[in-house]
């Protein structure tokens, strides 16, 4: 069986849904992907996602899974068909007044910090709180908040990676008990070093590149 099989079956089996992650890799090396089926890409970057979306066909899903610069909301919102990593209300505003004036609603997760190490962005658990707080109020009508996205620690201790996955998983039901709202329900966490593991720790969408792309080449 091959890789892309395999991995389809794995995350089928667990009612979740995949984003394969194509940073680095280019158009050809995506649309060969893109004929076997998958619909939904990854990138982290802007200028990226905007270089390759044109090569590519139309009916491509592009999420955002990076982070995201406010001044650069405006490039990406006509077609983005969602965006992983808001950590910040201002990003929101920015995506509302953007999603506004192009008339679309644009689905949205917020990104916490699970990880221990520094360089990871993504909000705290209190900060999460009131950024919630203000969606309730200013209610952004341009914005769904779709759920949650974390990013585990770069870590070959398993038991760490599961603690982290773990620990998102009960704010994220946190919150959809607090929120309920129907289209609450994506837990975008697991990549390819960990993506069983996150879903065995109740994932509803991962985020894979490398596992199914092979080595990525940052030169
Ligand atoms: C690169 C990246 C991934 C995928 O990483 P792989 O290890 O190649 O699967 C997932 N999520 C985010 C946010 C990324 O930047």
């Amino acid at each position: 069986m091959d890789i892309i099989t395999k991995i389809t079956k794995i995350i089928e089996e667990n009612h979740a849904q995949l984003v394969v992650v194509s940073k680095t890799y280019p158009p050809e090396r995506i649309l060969e992907v893109y004929q076997r089926g998958l619909r939904v890409f990854g990138e982290n970057k802007v200028q990226e996602i905007l270089e390759k979306k044109d090569l590519l066909p139309s009916d491509i899903q592009w999420h955002m899974i990076g982070h995201l610069q406010s001044n650069k909301v405006k490039f990406i919102v006509p077609f983005i068909s969602m965006v992983h990593s808001v950590d910040s209300d201002r990003l929101l505003s920015e995506i509302q007044k953007q999603a506004k004036r192009v008339g679309r609603t644009i689905d949205i997760l917020l990104q916490i910090y699970i990880a221990t190490e520094e360089s990871k962005y993504g909000l705290s658990e209190d900060e999460l709180w009131v950024i919630l707080d203000k969606i309730n109020h200013l209610k952004f009508p341009n914005i769904r908040l779709r759920g949650l996205m974390g990013m585990a620690s770069f870590s070959d201790d398993m038991d760490v990676v599961r603690g982290e996955f773990k620990r998102l998983k009960i704010i994220f039901d946190n919150v959809k008990s607090k929120y309920p709202a129907d289209f609450f329900d994506t837990l975008s966490m697991g990549m390819s070093g960990d993506f069983e593991l996150a879903l065995e720790e109740g994932s509803t969408m991962v985020r894979i590149g490398s596992l199914i792309f092979g080595k990525r080449d940052y030169s």
